[in-house]
């Protein structure tokens, strides 16, 4: 039955499956199958040269992974999906979907940890340049632009300094030179949509809030179906050109028949194809299985943040408490135009004691787990100083955001007063 709803509460719970043939079963199956038996010759034939889509093997496609896929491009209202093994295969596809070596990409500088290794020096292995701009100057973008740029990349909600990402100007710019712009949405599902805002494309660590039970790691491409690839000719030679490695298919021309989803499907019989950073079908279930409370949970997570990061803006012990609800000027605008609602759930503070403070108040928390992880439904906490950003020198981890007493919480679906005894009881120690 096709979904015509557009609230994400529905389609979260129907979009994508519905009673699976043979069986009527309700909860989407796990398929726990490598392969497919062919109807006949001609079938299989068919299949391989995408003259059918269907299942041929599981690195490539899944019957679990595609109900997955369907939801999550309807609640963001895109053309196709690609679930993936991980966020980092996520962001990695994106690039290499249309980076060559030679090529280029603009990237704001606040990114998560990962993503500013792979980029600074995985990609560079490569030879594919990232060229790091500060997002508060959304014309830093258009600066940095030449020939060989092929995409901008950004996060919308990066930690630590929470500074929301102007999605709908850098699309804009980016529209206006033919690039598109890919949106790393993972800390604020449901209550921001980038592909509304201009994005291309958005993509997901499914491991965080999409999950929600911190039990499978995962990962997922939006393709918007919004970018005119084939207008920009010569900017998009791995989508405008004939590919040696599929019989010269010319992506942007064979999917006419498919529907405007190039950048998805070049994604899936290509990178996926060789570089094999599939999903299982069981985290491809497990992940379901978060996205059916997804906004729900957002809802919540939302609720909790604002009154924690009151909480924390009122305590003697602490000298700054961050969170989009408590910003004004021109970074509270970004976030009150970005955000549909809420104000995402990752909150940052700083202890006036430093690092030994830091550590201390970990120590001392009782309910919050202290684990390098977001997007969990429980409370989670971590001082940077002394674990992810350690590595760092002193003067980068400021640079970073990440000061000595810096402490980061992933608000959870706790009740909200047993989130703020736990830290009131935690700062008391400090
Ligand atoms: N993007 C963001 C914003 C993240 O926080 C993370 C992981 O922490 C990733 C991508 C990478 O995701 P994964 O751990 O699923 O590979």
């Amino acid at each position: 039955m096709p979904i015509s709803s557009k609230h994400p509460e529905t389609l979260a719970v129907h979009a994508g499956f519905r009673a699976a043939p043979g069986t009527n079963s309700v909860a989407v199956p796990i398929h726990q199958t490598t392969s497919y038996q062919f109807d006949s010759t001609e079938h299989a034939a068919n299949l391989f040269a995408l003259k059918e889509l269907g299942n041929i093997y599981s690195r490539i496609m899944n019957p679990t992974a595609d109900a997955f896929e369907q939801r999550v491009a309807a609640m963001e209202g895109g053309a196709a999906a690609l679930a993936l093994a991980s966020g980092q295969a996520a962001s990695t596809y994106c690039v290499l979907n249309l980076c060559e070596a030679g090529d280029n990409f603009v990237t704001s500088t606040d990114l998560y940890g990962g993503t500013w290794n792979l980029f600074a020096n995985t990609m560079r292995q490569m030879g594919i340049e990232a060229r790091f701009v500060d997002p508060t100057d959304p014309e830093a973008f258009r600066r940095a632009v030449d020939d060989r740029t092929r995409l901008f990349y950004a996060e919308t909600l990066p930690n630590p300094k929470l500074n929301v990402f102007p999605i709908a100007e850098v699309a804009a710019i980016g529209r206006e030179l033919g690039i598109p712009l890919v949106v790393d949405n993972t800390s604020a599902p449901v209550i921001c949509k980038p592909l509304d805002l201009g994005a291309a494309v958005v993509m997901y660590s499914a491991t965080k809030y999409m999950g929600g039970h911190g039990t499978s790691i995962g990962g997922v491409v939006v393709d918007g179906g919004n970018f005119d690839w084939e207008a920009w000719g010569d900017r998009f030679p791995t989508l405008n050109t004939p590919d040696q490695s599929y019989h010269g298919a010319v992506w942007t021309e064979a999917v006419k028949p498919l529907g405007p989803i190039a950048f998805i499907l070049r994604m899936r019989v290509i990178l996926l194809r060789d570089m094999g950073a599939a999903i299982s079908p069981f985290n491809a279930f497990q992940i379901i299985q978060g996205v059916e409370t997804l906004p729900l949970r957002m809802r919540q997570h939302c609720e909790n943040a604002i009154l924690v990061a009151r909480f924390l803006r009122d305590h003697p012990k602490v000298t700054r408490a961050i969170h989009p609800s408590l910003q004004d000027g021109e970074m509270r605008r970004r976030a009150d135009s970005v955000f549909k609602s809420g104000y995402g759930a990752l909150v940052g503070f700083e202890l006036e004691g430093g690092a030994e403070a830091g550590r201390r108040f970990i120590e001392a928390l009782e309910l919050f787990y202290h684990v390098a992880n977001i997007g969990d439904a429980r409370s989670l906490a971590i001082h940077p100083a002394t674990t992810t950003h350690s590595q760092l020198a002193p003067e980068d981890q400021l640079a970073s955001g990440v000061s000595p007493g810096y402490v980061r919480l992933s608000i959870g679906i706790e009740h909200p007063d047993d989130i703020i005894a736990d830290l009131s009881q935690a700062l008391e120690k400090v």
